[in-house]
């Protein structure tokens, strides 16, 4: 593991960058030397701030965590390419092209791009796979639920579900979304034959498990090889 990696936060004022900077002390290794936000650059003690205007001042860094929105996400990825460092990225409602551009960049730097950073949504994918094969005649929902000021509907994690329900083979999945509080997050999938159901669900109670997960797999993607990785890649290490 690389030690005294330099780190960039992107969408420090949100939600879940106020959460990384707030946790970034639970790992040593990683120093956060600069942060960006839209508009107004974020105030942290003894960090450089920015505005997405001012990406290019950034100063030199190993890894950036991005969690920002879809029209932050080119530029980010861009910074990254260009300077050869990791990203680690949570944003969600990517287009198909920033999809494929994201693909492109596996090839010439390390990259993470995961829609639930947690490790028990990584170990449901697993279970939604194992029971999609085993049903392949049952019908299949994936019901999510998210406080209200959350933008994309399916949700990432919604939607990455589905893709493991699709490698289960059998029907596709129908989605239902709700927007409601301040729920962190849940997502229920249910399979259903005649007579009898079967219902796997995740719910978060508290984002720090994301922003830990991120900060973990930061830690862990430096200096590692050009390539995509995966959750369970770097978390599964201990
Ligand atoms: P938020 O709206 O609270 O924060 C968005 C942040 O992005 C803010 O800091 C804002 O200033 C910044 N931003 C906006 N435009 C920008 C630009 N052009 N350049 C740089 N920064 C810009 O959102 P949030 O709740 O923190 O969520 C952020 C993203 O992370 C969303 O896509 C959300 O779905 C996703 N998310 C992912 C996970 C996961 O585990 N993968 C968990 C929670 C949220």
């Amino acid at each position: 593991m690389a030690k005294n990696s330099r780190l960039l936060i992107h969408g420090a004022s949100g939600r879940m960058g106020q959460a990384l900077v707030r946790m970034r002390g639970e790992f040593p290794d990683l120093h956060l030397l600069a942060a960006v936000a839209g508009r107004q650059a974020p105030v942290i003690e003894g960090v450089e701030g920015f505005t997405a205007a001012e990406l290019d001042h950034v100063p030199a860094f190993d890894v950036c965590i991005d969690f920002s929105l879809p029209e932050a996400f080119d530029a980010v990825l861009e910074l990254c390419l260009v300077r050869g460092a990791a990203l680690v990225s949570g944003t969600t409602g990517l287009s198909a092209a920033q999809g494929s551009g994201l693909e492109a960049a596996v090839a010439r730097i390390p990259v993470l791009w995961a829609a639930n950073f947690s490790l028990g949504v990584a170990v449901l994918g697993d279970l939604v796979e194992r029971a999609a094969r085993a049903l392949p005649a049952w019908q299949r929902d994936i019901v999510e639920s998210h406080h209200i000021h959350k933008k994309d509907a399916p949700s990432g994690t919604a939607l990455a579900l589905g893709q493991a329900v699709t490698r289960g083979g059998g029907p596709e999945p129908h989605y239902a979304s709700l927007r409601a509080g301040d729920i962190v997050g849940e997502h229920l999938v249910q399979f259903t034959g005649v007579g009898e159901r079967i219902e796997l669900t995740h719910r978060a109670t508290n984002r720090d498990i994301f922003a830990r997960g991120a900060l973990h797999c930061a830690s862990r993607i430096v200096g590692r090889p050009p390539g995509r990785y995966r959750v369970l890649d770097l978390i599964e290490q201990g």
